[in-house]
């Protein structure tokens, strides 16, 4: 198997460890950066990696589009596109083709739809969806599945859960006859092949494959999730992620979903949560159980001014922050927060300067990193705070 993870410490159901990938390990339970096109938005490579990141979504949707499967392909996949040789997730494409594009058309075959970049018509299949994420050769790739609208009626969730669960047997087809297609085999197996090291005996990424995850839908009906789980479960994944939550419904009703579909994932593999949160959230969720989450939150509210700190959120754009000489967050050692002030920042965002998306966004990634080493501590140490306050 080529993810897998190594628990090394419990408390209760929630559980902390390392997530060994062919591209390093990661240690759990982790946040992900949402790198949508290859790109974590105004953050450079060297950067995200002072910042602790070990993991980094891609979006398929998006990178079929721009720049499209086989110019990644070509340049050895996208670790060595972009330049990142720590651990990638891409999603299936399936949340984006259900939530940014018109004129789509699901069959069991799949679906049909028009770019929401120029209108090209396009089609995505659970074949197709596999073929691309091995092409792009991240280390974890996601089952193409439905994203169930919120709120769907008794009937059309039912039919959207049986879809997603045909469509992940034929995502587990398709992955068990291509998975040595990925890039990165046949870039390294040439460098060795060239090095004249191909009879070295030591295991290589070579040698490895990606790790194709199930995803469990239903709605926000707790029976339907519990028989999502059971049907993807007998598929056999080496992972499990929870989908389809996020998607305009009550904040106690994702918890509740989330809560009672954990209970019926197997305990001693990754459990990853699509989609979710804010930083209390994720120290909630990693606290029930939960392995892996990710969200364009930090990122994106990074972009709009709005900055998570340990003494709340906070507006950048504030007129009350022109004159102020402080931190961001006085309690962060952040780069951002070391070296400039509310004001500069505040400078920054009301004359439309790039740096101040920038350094907007790295503060907040810094807050999520630090949350979730916070609540790795925790879990280590047995205890929880009766207040999430993140530390340095
Ligand atoms: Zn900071």
């Amino acid at each position: 198997m080529s993810v897998r993870l190594q628990i090394e410490a419990t408390r209760g159901s929630a559980r902390t460890g390392k997530l060994i990938t062919p591209h390093g390990e990661v240690e759990t339970p982790v946040f992900m950066p949402v790198g949508t096109l290859g790109s974590v938005k105004g953050v450079s490579q060297d950067v995200l990696e002072e910042l602790g990141v070990e993991i980094l979504l891609g979006n398929t949707y998006h990178l079929f589009l721009r720049p499209g499967v086989e110019t990644v392909r070509k340049m050895g996949g996208l670790h060595r596109f972009m330049s990142w040789d720590r651990a990638i997730l891409t999603d299936s494409g399936g949340f984006q083709v259900f939530s940014l594009t018109d004129l789509r058309k699901v069959s069991d075959e799949g679906v049909a739809f028009r770019s929401h970049l120029d209108g090209s018509p396009h089609f995505l299949s659970p074949e197709k969806a596999m073929e691309v994420q091995i092409g792009l050769g991240a280390d974890i790739i996601m089952a193409f599945d439905e994203c169930t609208e919120y709120p769907a009626d008794a009937a059309r969730a039912r039919a959207s859960m049986e879809l997603t669960v045909r469509w992940a047997g034929r995502c587990k087809n398709y992955f068990e006859e291509h998975k040595h297609e990925v890039p990165w085999a046949r870039t390294e197996s040439a460098e060795l092949r060239s090095a004249g090291r191909t009879n070295a005996s030591a295991p290589t990424r070579a040698d490895q494959t990606q790790a194709l995850f199930g995803i469990v839908q239903g709605g926000t009906d707790r029976e339907l999730r519990r028989e999502s789980a059971d049907r993807t479960i007998d598929i056999g994944f080496p992972g499990y992620a929870i989908g389809g939550l996020s998607v305009g419904e009550p904040r106690d009703l994702t918890r509740d979903i989330v809560l009672s579909t954990l209970e019926h994932l197997p305990s001693d593999q990754p459990r990853y949560l699509m989609g979710v949160g804010t930083p209390e959230e994720i120290a909630h969720y990693a606290q029930s159980g939960i392995d892996m989450m990710d969200c364009v939150l930090p990122t994106r509210a990074a972009r709009h001014g709005l900055l998570f700190t340990s003494e709340g959120k906070l507006s950048i754009k504030q007129a009350r922050y022109a004159q102020d000489e402080s931190a961001l967050d006085p309690a962060c050692d952040c780069r951002v927060c070391q070296r400039y002030s509310r004001a500069y920042l505040r400078h920054l965002y009301a004359a439309n300067e790039l740096l101040a998306q920038v350094l907007n966004t790295v503060h907040n990634l810094h807050y999520y990193m630090a949350t979730m080493r916070t609540v790795r501590t925790w879990i280590r140490a047995g205890r929880a705070p009766a207040t999430f306050v993140p530390r340095k």
